[in-house]
């Protein structure tokens, strides 16, 4: 959970409104997430995220889901009102404004690495942006169960246990590859999901939803071969900035929220190297 650069945006912007607000990280061990939930409804908390690997067990201490977090059954930001938890989740919408904002390519084929509650974000978005063939791969066979019976409405949807030759073959024919597993995360900068050593389309991209380092090793080896490469900064600013407006609706100043997180996103991790 330390790795959240979470705090970085929000209290920054809090600092610029001159807000008294603060957001702080809450590392949860497993064995203690009942308990904690239990004092959060008690709690004055307003709201909260919801990380790595917790998005989907979270939903059990939900008393109510919103349309988005039941279709794709991840949550990652809850509002707490007056003790009545709500799950939402805004990495789809942080994903899907990327994907209709800054990607402008039609995305037909795609391959999604993972299959734990950012992959689920990312195969629902896909879903609802009309690609036709969504392919992810998982090393578990649990998972993999679970994700195709969940998404059993999505027709064009296929998982296959995480098999290189498999990845590969699937990869070169896709529009764009999506790394939704934490490999190449920092501190593990010398990993990668995926060697790019096939040969590519015209327009192929490649998007880590990683943000820290700013370029994971994956994203560097695509750029090389010549794919576009997107990080998963402007869709962990955007996912941030919907969920600040679940906890406080009118008053967010879009604009300034987006500067602000960029700015101190881009001098931290380009700092961290
Ligand atoms: P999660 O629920 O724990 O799922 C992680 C997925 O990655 C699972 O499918 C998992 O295992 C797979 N995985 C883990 N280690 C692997 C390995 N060594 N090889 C192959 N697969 C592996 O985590 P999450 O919440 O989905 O987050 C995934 C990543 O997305 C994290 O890096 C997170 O920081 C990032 N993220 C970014 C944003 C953003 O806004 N930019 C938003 C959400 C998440 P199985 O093989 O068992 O399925």
């Amino acid at each position: 959970m330390d790795h959240s650069a979470s705090p970085l945006i929000f209290n920054s912007y809090f600092k610029r409104m001159r807000l008294n607000w603060r957001y702080g990280l809450f590392p949860v061990r497993p064995d203690f997430l009942h308990e904690f939930m239990k004092k959060v409804k008690k709690s004055p908390l307003i709201g909260l995220n919801v990380t790595i690997p917790y998005k989907e067990r979270i939903i059990l201490y939900m008393d109510e889901l919103n349309e988005d977090a039941t279709r794709i059954g991840a949550v990652n930001v809850i509002h707490n009102r007056e003790g009545r938890l709500i799950g939402f989740n805004t990495d789809s919408l942080g994903f899907r404004w990327v994907l209709c904002g800054h990607l402008s390519f039609k995305i037909k084929k795609a391959v999604v690495l993972g299959a734990g509650g950012a992959a689920r974000s990312v195969i629902y978005s896909l879903h609802t942006e009309g690609t036709e063939e969504i392919v992810f791969f998982t090393r578990s066979k649990a998972r993999l169960k679970k994700v195709r019976r969940d998404f059993a409405f999505i027709t064009g949807l296929k998982g296959y246990l995480w098999e290189k030759v498999k990845i590969k073959e699937k990869a070169r024919e896709a529009d764009l590859i999506i790394n939704a597993t934490p490999v190449g995360m920092f501190p593990y900068m010398e990993e990668t999901p995926l060697d790019i050593d096939f040969s590519i389309k015209k327009n192929h991209v490649a998007f880590d939803l990683i943000y820290n380092p700013l370029e994971t090793r994956f994203l560097k080896e695509a750029k090389d071969k010549g794919m576009t490469t997107e990080n998963g900064v402007r869709m962990f600013i955007y996912q941030a900035l919907e969920s600040l407006k679940i906890w406080w609706k009118p008053q967010v100043e879009e604009r300034l929220f987006i500067q602000s997180s960029e700015e101190v996103l881009n001098a931290t991790l380009l700092e961290r190297g």
